[in-house]
């Protein structure tokens, strides 16, 4: 994988992880077992003591996995990745990672539902306590530090609302206090936004989307940028055993070989709907990053090498308008999730976001007219004259 180090992005989605394999196939096999056999008693020994390479059990190790995991961490700029069950699974074993009784957490309130959930109800359960944070406001992420403020895990864009926050700016507040900066970078992909480059400790992804980029795979991924991260979060996933398993490894590697080209399209038909929407009487507002109009563009610009392919928007008539429309749709798939290469809306207040309960939507800028586009690489033409007859 090294020897990739100088290849332009687009080349690297197309080659990295890729090692060498018997019989020389040009991508790595799946190795569809759940264990390994050793050579005799000594080796065996000396695997479980990490004084020999190979693989034990896929829990512990897989090269299909692994081939996977070692693309994402080069894309991303990191030490190397840990792929996941899910996205959840990901974002649950950083949590216990980073976190113990005691300590304090600062997330996003503009958060995937379920990362809320999780912060607020499972983490709590343990003793571990979390303040939400409008974190593009940096004067209000600073104001809630405390000593035993060990995370401040952010998601930017943030989901739904797309709030963006200045991940230089939220990793120097995070390491002065001692604290570690996680991201979820899954609405952007590495491809229009490297974390580690700005200063974040841990990248954690639902592959579920962009990345693997086809609604066919659940999965997540944990990417760490040193060696001591790594073995941390290592040793925690394989108690907590959220791993992810050869055969989805497999076609998120394939996934990731179109990611560059996947997100430009995903940018360029999005932008062009977001104009659309910006320029129709029934749209009471939009919210895009590459719309001048969108109250973080410059930060946007300068921070992410792309819009990417969300949009959330409401039409006029609020939430009764809204539903005729997802109802109306006919190209575009009335369903949750996104990143894929096809066109998804759906309504965050009642699906999505529906678990966070209202209270905390209204404070995340959730409202109920709120609706969420999922932009995918279709013609872009046909996108809008489905939009438009939706409207209509
Ligand atoms: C979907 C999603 C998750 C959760 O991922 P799963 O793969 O569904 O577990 C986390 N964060 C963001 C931003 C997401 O969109």
């Amino acid at each position: 994988m090294s020897n990739n180090k100088n290849l332009s992005f687009e080349s690297k989605c197309v080659h990295a992880g890729i090692g060498e394999y018997e019989f020389g196939p040009v991508v790595p096999p799946i190795y569809q077992t759940s264990t390994f056999k050793f050579e005799n008693v000594e080796q065996g020994g000396k695997l479980f003591k990490g004084e020999a390479s190979g693989y034990i059990y896929t829990r512990i190790g897989n090269p299909t996995i692994e081939a996977m995991e070692n693309a994402v961490a080069e894309l991303e700029g990191g030490y190397k990745a840990l792929g996941c069950a899910s996205g959840m699974a990901a974002i649950h074993t950083t949590f216990v990672t980073l976190l113990k009784n005691g300590d304090h957490a600062i997330v996003s309130k503009s958060v995937y539902g379920p990362t809320a959930t999780l912060a607020k109800d499972v983490l709590s359960k343990f003793g571990i306590e979390v303040s939400f944070a409008e974190t593009s406001d940096l004067e209000e992420v600073r104001s809630m530090m405390k000593s035993n403020t060990k995370v401040i895990y952010v998601e930017t864009p943030g989901n739904p609302t797309l709030s963006t926050t200045d991940l230089k700016a939220v990793s120097e507040i995070a390491h002065q206090n001692g604290a570690k900066l996680v991201v979820d970078n899954t609405f952007m992909s590495p491809a229009l936004q490297r974390p580690l480059e700005f200063g974040a400790d841990v990248v954690v992804h639902s592959m579920t989307k962009f990345l693997n980029g086809h609604a066919d795979v659940v999965a997540g991924i944990i990417v760490t940028k040193d060696e001591q991260s790594y073995k941390e979060h290592r040793k925690m996933l394989n108690q907590i055993g959220g791993t992810i398993d050869p055969f989805n490894s497999f076609l998120v590697h394939r996934g990731l070989k179109t990611l560059s080209i996947r997100m430009k399209k995903h940018s360029e038909n999005a932008m062009k709907i977001a104009e659309y929407l910006e320029n129709h009487p029934k749209v009471k507002w939009v919210r895009y990053p590459g719309l001048k109009s969108f109250p973080f563009y410059e930060l946007a610009q300068k921070q992410q090498n792309g819009a990417g392919g969300m949009i959330s928007f409401e039409l006029k008539g609020g939430l009764s308008a809204g539903i005729k429309m997802m109802n109306s749709v006919k190209l575009a798939q009335l369903a949750v999730s996104l990143g894929g290469v096809e066109t998804l809306i759906q309504h965050p207040a009642t699906m999505t976001h529906a678990s966070m309960g209202k209270e905390a939507r209204q404070s995340a800028g959730i409202t109920d007219g709120l609706v969420r586009l999922s932009v995918g690489i279709e013609n872009v033409d046909e996108l809008i004259a489905d939009l438009e007859q939706s409207m209509s």
